[in-house]
C-alpha cells in the first residue's frame, strides 16, 4: 500500500511545477498560491519557515489545510525553542482525532478521521482562559482548557512535516507526516467564527500578522516539493 502511495505522490510532482527539491532551499517571496508535498515518510525531510519575528505569545490562532492518508500517529506543525521542544505541536494520533501540545500540557480533541479530502484546521488558544478551541472546515469545538496562565516563547524554530524533539532536529520517521499542507497562518490572538471562516475561504483573504503563507520566507530539506495549488488559482 505505503509503495502505491509513494508511486501516487510522484506522479503528482511530476506534473506539478517544481520549485525546490534539492537538499536544502531556502526561498523568500512567501508561498501565495502554493502546496507542500511530503511524498514519502522520512527523518530528514521538512519545511522551515521564517518569519521576520516571532514574538512571545499569550494567546495565539494556527490554521492549515492539509490531507494525509497516513493511519498511524504524525506531526503536522512543531515550534520549538531551546527551553521545549513543544511549544507548540500539532499531533494527529492514529486516523483520529487531534492533540494541542503546549509545553508540558495537551488538549486531545475526538475529530472526524483524516484522509485524502483536503481540511481546513484552525487551534486558538488563549492564556487568560487556557481555552483551546479547534474548528475543522470552520466548524468550532467545544473549548479545552491548558497551560492557562502562561505563554509560548517567541525566537523558535517552526517547522512542517516532522516533530521537533530538539530544536530543528530529533525527527523520527514514524512521526513525520506524508500529503500535503497548505495555508499556514499564525495570528497572535484568538479568532472568532467569523474571521476563522473567512480564513478558511481561502487566498484571497490576508493572512496571519505572525506568520502569513502568502509572503513568509521559507527552505526545504530533503523531499519536499512546492507545487500550484489549484484552490488557489487568482
Ligand atoms: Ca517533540
Amino acid at each position: 500500500m505505503r509503495r502505491e502511495k509513494v508511486g501516487m505522490f510522484s506522479l503528482i510532482s511530476a506534473l506539478a511545477l517544481l520549485v525546490g527539491v534539492s537538499d536544502i532551499s531556502a526561498v523568500s517571496g512567501g508561498l501565495r498560491g502554493k502546496t507542500v508535498i511530503f511524498p514519502q515518510q522520512s527523518s530528514n525531510s521538512y519545511m522551515r519557515l521564517l518569519p521576520n519575528n516571532f514574538p512571545e505569545l499569550s494567546a495565539f490562532t494556527l490554521c492549515m489545510r492539509s490531507a494525509t492518508e497516513l493511519t498511524r500517529s504524525h506531526a503536522t506543525i512543531s515550534y520549538a525553542t531551546p527551553e521545549s521542544d513543544n511549544q507548540i505541536l500539532f499531533w494527529a494520533p492514529e486516523t483520529k482525532g487531534f492533540n494541542l501540545y503546549l509545553m508540558t500540557s495537551e488538549a486531545i480533541f475526538q475529530l472526524p478521521e483524516a484522509g485524502s479530502l483536503h481540511r481546513h484546521l484552525c487551534v486558538s488558544w488563549e492564556s487568560e482562559t487556557g481555552y483551546a478551541i479547534v474548528w475543522v472546515d470552520g466548524k468550532r469545538s467545544l473549548a479545552k482548557t491548558l497551560w492557562q496562565g502562561h505563554r509560548v516563547k517567541g525566537g523558535g524554530v517552526i517547522i512542517l512535516g516532522q516533530d521537533q524533539d530538539e530544536v530543528e532536529g530529533g525527527f523520527d520517521a514514524d512521526q513525520s507526516f506524508v500529503g500535503q499542507i497548505s495555508q499556514v497562518n499564525l495570528w497572535d490572538r484568538a479568532l472568532g467564527d467569523r474571521e476563522v471562516a473567512e480564513v478558511m475561504r481561502g487566498c484571497l483573504c490576508s493572512g496571519g500578522n505572525v506568520i502569513d503563507w502568502s509572503t513568509v520566507d521559507f527552505e526545504t530539506t530533503g523531499a519536499v516539493e512546492i507545487t500550484a495549488d489549484p484552490e488557489c488559482e487568482l
